[in-house]
């Protein structure tokens, strides 16, 4: 699970480079190469048939949109970075075997995504070569979203090509499958006894293609061949030289599963990843179904609910695939550790404990390692920018092998790069925030560090509550996990206190931190689970009196009462996951997703401060790394 933070830091200068190197003259290719990671497409190209595309934004909302106010802008390490300089030899040469590694779940990222992300791409360089600066302008953007659509901080969606949307199915399913032929299909299937055939259409890890009239599944593995076995050689010529032994037999246990099509192999990579606490480097394949909105519409149509339900099959949202290289930071690193020894007491103290099997004992050391990663590179899902970058990531999930199978443990990575921001120019944005959005006597308690405490609450919480059966909830799923974690990181706060992981006036910061942040900048589309339990969370909080939201859109909050109504709807939110009920939690969610005046008058008064509609990554290090111009 991730948690995305929307909250700008750095404006690098980094689209006026580009603007720079548009054409004025025939210098197109160093101009192409210079952008981005995909400009080295080393790995095949797609061979669909190239459709005429037509540039959708206009020239004028391109220049606005690539422009300083309006495009966050994130920057990794570089060459000259202590944490790389500092790195032994073995493991210098490790990281530009995992650099290029992760560089290849690009592609693949991008077929799962949109049919017509490869070739509108293609399409996109061939009008760069011929100086079309607007293509030059809508490949940024592009690279930046890691595809042809997507959506704004403002809920906007975002499409490059005219004509191009995002589908319900994503890249996973055919792209004109609708959603009753999909469960016609199914039904059809079941009745004709392939169950067997239908488990694989409905599991995590494979892409569906139409076969005759029925459906068929094909394994990533199969899929991706080519990509996976590039992806496996190169974790193996970092596992040769990398100084930490742990981690190389990750790598090598990580290759395998790429080479073979079975879930088994992917537990014990993950069962072993979710160990590494103490190595220098940090690489990860990050698998999360957030993106299928396709697979979770069996629950909507009863006679297949039944159908499904008894065939015994498990239906899992399809996966999405990214990546991330770093460098795990000590100091950081030791700060997180913090949390570790109170997780067996914040199992204790989660309502309903006895209705479900709990993760954590009180007699064993809990099996959750936690690093601080400064970043190299990020790739595919976990470099789009959609809306928001990740700042932090508990894996694996609950569906995965590892966790149903193998009794593996959990590992959370917190991204340094993303999450800070000490710019003035970002602590001056800061406090017109606090200005146009929170009570002035609040404002002492505001601390973005206390945003990072309450990430890493919310990380850990992913791995307390019910385990199994969320995946009834349809789409609902992601929306209520998320609501859980937040619920959790908050709840936990006295008994943290109590314990003395935290001071009084730290608890105080976390949650006028938390109110204010759960403040948005427009109402999120049901899609964007993270912005929507958000919005619930302003809802819920407001109907229990913790927080008040003035006509004006200024927040006030009752300190007082936040930890309880946590705890309230806490308890609400596991009952719904017990409950196993899709129509159980789509009331809850509806219920609680209102979007009001007083929302509306808060939205305006961020959108105020921050402008910014985009954003995109600069990893310095990464492209020197690859070999690419620009660092
Ligand atoms: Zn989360």
């Amino acid at each position: 699970m991730k948690i995305t933070k929307i909250q700008p830091s750095h404006n690098f200068n980094a689209i006026q480079n580009i603007k720079k190197k548009l054409p004025k003259n025939n210098t197109n290719s160093s101009a192409k190469n210079s952008f981005s990671l995909e400009a080295l497409a080393f790995l095949g190209k797609s061979n669909i048939k190239k459709p005429n595309y037509e540039l959708n934004l206009s020239h004028d909302e391109l220049i606005m949109r690539t422009s300083k106010d309006y495009l966050i802008t994130k920057r990794y390490l570089d060459l000259y970075s202590e944490e790389y300089q500092n790195l032994d030899e073995g493991d210098k040469k490790a990281l530009f075997h995992l650099v290029r590694a992760g560089n290849a779940l690009n592609n693949i990222y991008m077929q799962l995504d949109n049919p017509n992300n490869l070739p509108f791409g293609e399409f996109l360089d061939n009008e760069i070569k011929k100086n079309n600066t607007d293509a030059q302008l809508t490949k940024f953007l592009f690279d930046a979203q890691k595809g042809v659509c997507s959506i704004d901080n403002n809920a906007n969606h975002i499409e490059l090509a005219k004509g191009v949307h995002e589908l319900q199915g994503k890249g996973f399913y055919p792209e004109d499958l609708t959603k009753e032929e999909f469960q016609n299909i199914l039904i059809q299937m079941l009745e004709n006894g392939e169950n067997e055939e239908v488990s694989k259409i409905l599991n995590q890890r494979s892409v569906v293609e139409r076969n005759g009239k029925n459906l068929k599944a094909i394994d990533y593995v199969e899929k991706f061949k080519d990509e996976f076995n590039f992806i496996a050689d190169e974790l193996e010529a970092a596992a040769k030289t990398s100084t930490n032994e742990d981690f190389n037999e990750y790598l090598t246990l990580q290759a395998r599963a790429l080479r073979e099509a079975d879930p088994v192999l992917d537990g014990y990579a993950d069962k072993k990843w979710a160990t590494l606490q103490n190595t220098p480097l940090e690489f990860t394949i990050s698998r999360e179904n957030y993106d299928d909105e396709m697979t979770g519409v069996v629950f909507e149509n009863e006679k297949l609910k039944d159908l499904i339900s008894k065939n015994n099959i498990i239906v899992t949202p399809k996966d999405s695939l990214g990546g991330r290289v770093g460098i795990v930071n000590q100091k950081g690193t030791q700060d997180i550790l913090k949390i570790k020894k109170y997780l067996p007491l914040m199992a204790e103290n989660m309502p309903l404990k006895e209705r479900y099997e709990q993760t954590f004992s009180t007699e064993q050391d809990p099996k959750q390692t936690m690093v601080d990663v400064d970043i190299v590179s990020l790739s595919g899902m976990a470099s789009a920018y959609r809306a928001g970058f990740f700042v932090a990531q508990n894996l694996p999930n609950s569906d995965k092998y590892s966790i149903q199978h193998l009794d593996g443990g959990r590992r959370n990575v917190y991204h340094r790069q993303i999450r800070t921001s000490t710019s003035p120019e970002a602590l001056i944005k800061q406090q017109e925030k606090l200005d146009s959005l929170l009570n002035p006597k609040l404002h002492k308690f505001y601390n973005p560090e206390a945003h990072h405490w309450f990430v890493v609450g919310h990380e850990n919480a992913h791995s307390l509550g019910p385990k199994d059966g969320k995946e009834a909830l349809g789409k609902y799923k992601s929306i209520i996990e998320e609501n859980k974690a937040d619920m959790v990181s908050i709840a936990m706060l006295d008994v943290l206190v109590k314990a003395g992981l935290y001071t009084q006036q730290q608890k105080n910061e976390i949650l006028v931190t938390f109110a204010l942040d759960n403040i948005l900048k427009a109402k999120p589309t049901l899609s964007q689970a993270h912005r929507v339990r958000s919005v619930m969370q302003c809802n819920y909080f407001q109907k229990e009196g913790a927080i008040k939201i003035s006509k004006d859109g200024i927040l006030d909050v009752d300190l007082d009462k936040m930890i309880p109504t946590a705890k309230k709807m806490l308890k609400e939110v596991i009952d719904v996951q017990l409950s196993r009920d899709f129509n159980k939690a789509q009331d809850f969610v509806l219920n609680n997703f209102k979007w009001g005046d007083e929302l509306e008058k808060a939205a305006q008064n961020l959108s105020k401060t921050f402008r910014e509609l985009n954003g995109c990554a600069q990893s310095p290090l990464a492209n020197y790394l690859l070999g690419l111009n620009e660092i």
